[in-house]
């Protein structure tokens, strides 16, 4: 059994070798830790090492094939869960409360921004007149208006709020770091495709 992870966000630099895994077991640990904690994120290493991002914190995984690590559905009666990994767990909706109560845990860079992260940049593909632009992130039509300053001037499209088509976003970086292709296609600026 599996449960769907979350994204695994950083704000450090990712090589486009490591990828973010959607599925994960329940419950890891190594052999020297006291308790078993809940996977909250995974990227998979080359050489099929992966490693799991546990909701209180602690990176756990090593090489699948030499069982670096420990992976259960349910820990054997009687060893100790991660309390934090546990409420975390439960409150951000990946698995059952442990206590019946509704458990809340909002865990941060998962919903998508308010205002559109191409606001204010050069994220955009000027229609005809050059005033209004298309946004590449959302689709939005939205007026473009000289930023900048008078030695630097460039147009950016207006800050809006994100439209119903905003692209999908980096494991990693979620909407932070969108940039363009040479052909102006948006992707994120480590490199990774995010299209529909
Ligand atoms: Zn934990
Ligand atoms: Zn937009
Ligand atoms: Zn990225």
């Amino acid at each position: 059994m599996t449960v769907a992870l979350f994204p695994p966000t950083t704000r450090g630099t990712v090589s486009l070798d490591i990828e973010a895994l959607a599925e994960g077991p329940r419950f890891v640990r190594t052999r020297g830790m006291s308790r078993w904690h809940r996977p909250r994120s995974g990227s998979r290493y080359p050489q099929d090492r992966v490693v799991y991002g546990a909701w209180c914190g602690y990176g756990i995984g090593g090489s699948e094939r030499t069982g670096a690590f420990l992976a259960a559905d349910e820990p054997p009666a009687g060893e100790p869960v991660c309390a934090t990994c546990e409420g975390r767990a439960a409150g951000a909706g990946q698995d059952n409360s442990p206590t019946g109560r509704l458990l809340l845990f909002t865990p941060r860079d998962i919903a998508p921004p308010k205002n559109c992260p191409a606001s204010r940049s050069c994220l955009y593909e000027a229609l005809s007149g050059g005033r209004v632009g298309r946004c590449l992130a959302c689709g939005e039509l939205q007026p473009l208006r000289a930023m900048g300053g008078p030695y630097n001037p460039r147009y950016s499209i207006v800050q809006h709020q994100a439209g119903a088509a905003l692209v999908p976003p980096c494991p990693f970086h979620r909407w932070r770091q969108l940039t363009t292709a040479e052909d102006g296609h948006v992707l994120c600026a480590c490199g990774r495709e995010i299209n529909q």
